[in-house]
């Protein structure tokens, strides 16, 4: 039997794709249409050298959500939902950029899949959008909500996330406009009351609105060093069509909204009466909650992906310290290790860290500044022996009474 003809460029079978033939092999649409791009941005372009050959590299992406998991799981420790939700949603969103690309003017629209996170701070949601950006290389930058208000106020325009993100893409506006943008504290700009108020809320609902038209996907002029947009100034049109945009909150008490959703009480229950707590009543996020908590509607609709993220417990933050590709534990090692230095820690001394940490509150941000000023010292002034250094936990306990 004949084999079934495929693209001699990325392998796609002649049923998912129109091939167009050749005398030695078959090409499909998408792969035409890329080469096609890639020939009109080297030739037309007014880019650095450099920067044409960074055009060639063709974009491509073709991992399946178990693998976008798998590569998460190198780095994040837990939260299993969401890096599950994250996978399929990436997946999903980069697959709809290849469809568009060779798509025909009656063929279904597939929508965007913005994707929004909540859960504490420190308990992962930079790092997972980080590492999905790293891991597709497609570029990446975070804007905080909070020094966003609405034109003509004190304050940064919403535009200037994408001078950003144009600026991560060392100005390749086709490289920018398939990037991925991270909306931090994005619970701040919630509706200050659910009342119209007669006090315009500039830093809250008027961001959102403003926000609205970035995350639908329109072309918008983009101040290049962005702040402020003003007259006499150039802009760069920025399709945003294909962005992704993740947004990340704490969103501080929105189990109340969910537990008042589900008509059930956050406190002033048994625990054995009822098999909703406050941490699996997170499990129960819907977009109703974040509406209640002061989300606009059509925010919420731009953001069809919700998940959250799980409080971080000791055992996670041990697993933080030492189990990720770039965990912290090993990070100071290997800078000891470039000093000639072999560094060790006792388990005693990484569990009393781990305890201090979930002290603090911060998720895993604590166990940073912790290590940090257990070993401040030591890098300052190596008394070492034998060229190896052992952290123990009583060393650990003198250095933490001075800043706990
Ligand atoms: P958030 O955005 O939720 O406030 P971050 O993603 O910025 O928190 O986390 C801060 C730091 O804590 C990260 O740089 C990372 O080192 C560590 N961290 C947090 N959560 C995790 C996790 N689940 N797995 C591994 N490291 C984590």
């Amino acid at each position: 039997m004949a084999k079934p003809k495929s693209c001699a460029v990325c392998g796609q079978s002649g049923k998912e794709t129109l091939l167009i033939d050749g005398p030695i092999g078959s090409i499909c649409e998408f792969c035409a249409r890329s080469a096609t791009e890639i020939f009109e941005q080297v030739f037309n372009s007014t880019a650095s050298d450099k920067n044409k050959k960074n055009v060639v590299s063709t974009f491509k992406f073709d991992k399946k959500p178990k693998e976008i998991k798998a590569y998460l799981d190198q780095y994040v420790i837990g939260q299993e939902e969401a890096k599950k939700v994250l996978s399929v949603a990436v997946y999903n969103h980069y697959k709809r950029i290849r469809y568009y690309s060779g798509r025909k003017e009656d063929d279904v629209e597939i929508d965007k899949s913005n994707i929004i996170l909540v859960g504490e701070t420190g308990t992962g949601k930079t790092l997972l959008a980080s590492t999905i950006a790293k891991m597709i290389d497609v570029p990446f930058c975070i804007a905080d909500a909070t020094v966003f208000t609405q034109a003509g106020y004190v304050g940064e325009d919403v535009e200037s996330i994408l001078s950003r993100l144009l600026q991560a893409a060392d100005y390749d506006v086709k490289k920018a406009e398939r990037g991925i943008v991270f909306i931090d504290e994005i619970d701040k700009i919630a509706r200050a009351s659910d009342n119209p108020s007669i006090t315009r809320d500039v830093s809250g609902e008027g961001v959102q609105q403003a926000l609205l038209k970035l995350l639908e996907g329109c072309i918008v002029n983009v101040p290049p060093e962005g702040g402020r947009k003003h007259p006499e100034q150039k802009f760069i049109q920025i399709n945003t069509q294909s962005i992704l945009f993740i947004a990340g909150g704490a969103f501080d008490g929105i189990e109340k909204k969910i537990a008042s959703r589900l008509n059930t009480n956050v406190i002033g229950f048994k625990k054995e009466d009822s098999k909703i707590n406050k941490t699996n009543l997170l499990h129960h996020l819907s977009a109703q909650d974040l509406k209640s908590y002061g989300l606009i509607p059509e925010i919420c609709g731009r953001f069809p992906i919700i998940t959250h993220l799980e409080p971080l417990d000791k055992e996670a933050l041990k697993n933080i310290l030492i189990l990720p590709k770039n965990a912290l534990i090993k990070q100071y090692t290997k800078l000891f290790e470039l000093d000639g230095i072999k560094l060790t820690f006792d388990n005693k001394a990484v569990d009393f860290i781990v305890s201090k940490a979930m002290e603090l509150k911060v998720g895993a941000r604590g166990l940073r500044s912790i290590i940090e000023k257990v070993v401040t010292d030591v890098m300052y002034d190596p008394k070492v022996k034998d060229n190896t250094l052992n952290i123990t936990e009583k060393y650990v306990k003198e250095k933490c009474t001075k800043i706990l």
